[in-house]
């Protein structure tokens, strides 16, 4: 395997999860109790890149959080996951990213997101940053940070030659045409290729119809994450979609499923090139397969050493 340059490099919103659990939501100016309370770490970015260093990627993060505890917390889970935080910026403009949650006891919820610090993740940072965005194997990218901070960031890589995996999440209904072209692989879930494309998307049929959609934009691979349906994917080489079906699992917490599987895609990408992009889908299943099978978000993501060999 080879580890030279700096793989994974996720950009995106570093979110501090600050969740209440309560019997019912509370309604406007009223006080309630609750019955659980919980602040965890989150951002796709964040869990993408995780979910990639627990496989073994060698990965760095370039964001940006507060200069407050929420930031100082962050920065240390990323390094618990040998992650390289030389590329995290902290602010004292702005607070670190937050999402406050409220989840009552049939599930439904209310979610306040601020960005804060990850909006001011600026043109000046990405330059600090260049050298290792344009060493990477991999760069994934999000839509948690400006849109123009991830324009910038996928042009700095495919001018390399670098591979980009953009994650257009959460996804906005009229995307900049180059986030199509500036894509080698265009991954989203259903719900996100259906704002995007304005198709239904709920089966293999339907996802493979919004896929050429997608594939017509310029992109050079489409992959549409379906749940326990596992994906559909479809390439200017291949441009007939395909279908990955998934082993049957019992789900017990799906949250961050998406994650798992675009972190662990992004592995594969980086470590494996010389795989087929369906046996690195199908491997990428797999990993988010083991993912619902545990609650939490990164608690969820599986190590190397936990997963079947013939994985690697
Ligand atoms: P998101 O988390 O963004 O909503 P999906 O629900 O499409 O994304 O899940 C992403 C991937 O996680 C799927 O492609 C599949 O590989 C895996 N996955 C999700 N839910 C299940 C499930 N119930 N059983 C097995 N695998 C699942």
């Amino acid at each position: 395997m080879s580890s030279s340059g700096l793989h994974g490099h996720c950009m995106h919103i570093r979110h501090r999860l600050i969740c209440s659990l309560t019997s019912r939501l509370p309604k406007t100016g009223e006080t309630i109790h609750g019955h659980k309370f919980f602040i965890g770490f989150g951002g796709k970015g964040a869990n993408q890149c995780v979910q990639a260093a627990r496989l073994g990627a060698k990965a760095a993060m370039v964001c940006k959080v507060g200069n407050d505890s929420f930031g100082n917390n962050y920065i240390e889970n990323l390094k618990q996951n040998h992650i390289s935080t030389e590329f995290t910026y902290q602010t004292r403009d702005a607070a670190t990213g937050t999402a406050s949650i409220i989840v009552n006891n049939e599930g439904q919820n209310i979610i306040v997101i601020v960005a804060g610090a990850n909006l001011l993740l600026n043109t000046e940072d990405l330059k600090k940053a260049a050298h290792v965005i344009s060493r990477a194997k991999v760069m994934i990218c999000q839509l948690e940070i400006s849109p123009a901070a991830s324009l910038e960031a996928l042009t700095m890589a495919r001018s390399s030659g670098v591979k980009t995996l953009f994650n257009p999440a959460p996804a906005i209904a009229d995307l900049d045409p180059r986030f199509y072209t500036l894509s080698t692989v265009f991954c989203c879930n259903e719900s996100e290729a259906e704002i995007l494309t304005g198709h239904a998307v709920n089966d293999p049929t339907t996802a493979g119809t919004a896929a050429l959609v997608l594939l017509e934009r310029g992109c050079q691979v489409v992959v549409i994450t379906l749940g326990a349906s596992g994906c559909v994917t479809l390439s200017q080489a291949e441009p007939v979609p395909k279908h990955i079906p998934t082993e049957a699992v019992k789900a017990v917490d799906t949250t961050g499923a998406g994650d798992s599987f675009v972190g662990a895609l992004a592995f594969y990408l980086a470590y494996y090139p010389s795989l087929s992009l369906e046996e690195m889908l199908k491997r990428s299943n797999s990993i988010a397969a083991v993912s619902v099978q545990a609650t939490g978000t990164q608690s969820s993501y599986p190590y190397k050493k936990d997963l079947p060999l013939a994985l690697f």
